[in-house]
């Protein structure tokens, strides 16, 4: 996942890997609040399955990513939908956004359809998805992405960007 908040301002290809900037994991900057406060949506067996595919039973935790560009404000996460036991394999890659859709249409004016996708949670076209994928979709607006948890994804994100730059300062010194 990147971030692309300079695609439209650059023609020139040759400089454009340096202006996209990773998503990277909550966890890896910030462990402990990260394990504490992932949402996570417990599956259960077939007896209470809706119609259509369904993952198998068990846990899948919400993976936070943030955007490590310190001078941007994109107030976005990527999130990966991973299974407890099943450490490494992503069944779904949504994008989402705390802020209202005003903000986005400022922030994304390249695309009409994409403040809207990002307010309301939407799978990322260009990362893994799963069969299972339209699914989680649906389950993260349904029961996942309401008023506590965005904000709780703003004050992450605070806190991840008060960890980058904390980890700059110590580089630079
Ligand atoms: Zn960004």
């Amino acid at each position: 996942m990147v971030c692309s908040r300079h695609d439209l301002k650059l023609t020139a290809t040759l400089h454009l890997a340096e202006y996209w900037f990773e998503m990277i994991p909550f966890h890896t900057l910030c462990p402990d609040l990260a394990q504490r406060e992932v949402r996570v949506l417990l599956i259960g067996g077939p007896a209470d399955a809706p119609p259509g595919p369904m993952p198998p039973a068990g846990e899948y935790a919400f993976v936070e990513f943030y955007c490590e560009d310190l001078d941007c404000d994109c107030r976005r996460a990527f999130l990966q939908v991973m299974a407890k036991n099943q450490a490494g394999r992503v069944f779904a890659s949504i994008n989402c956004g705390w802020e209202k859709e005003s903000f986005y249409r400022k922030t994304m004016p390249w695309d009409k359809s994409a403040p809207k996708q990002v307010v309301r949670g939407s799978l990322d076209p260009l990362n893994a998805q799963s069969e299972y994928a339209q699914f989680f979709l649906e389950a993260f607006q349904k029961l996942v992405w309401d008023e506590s948890y965005r904000l709780r994804l703003q004050r992450h994100h605070q806190v991840f960007r008060e960890e980058l730059k904390r980890q700059f300062r110590k580089q630079r010194w």
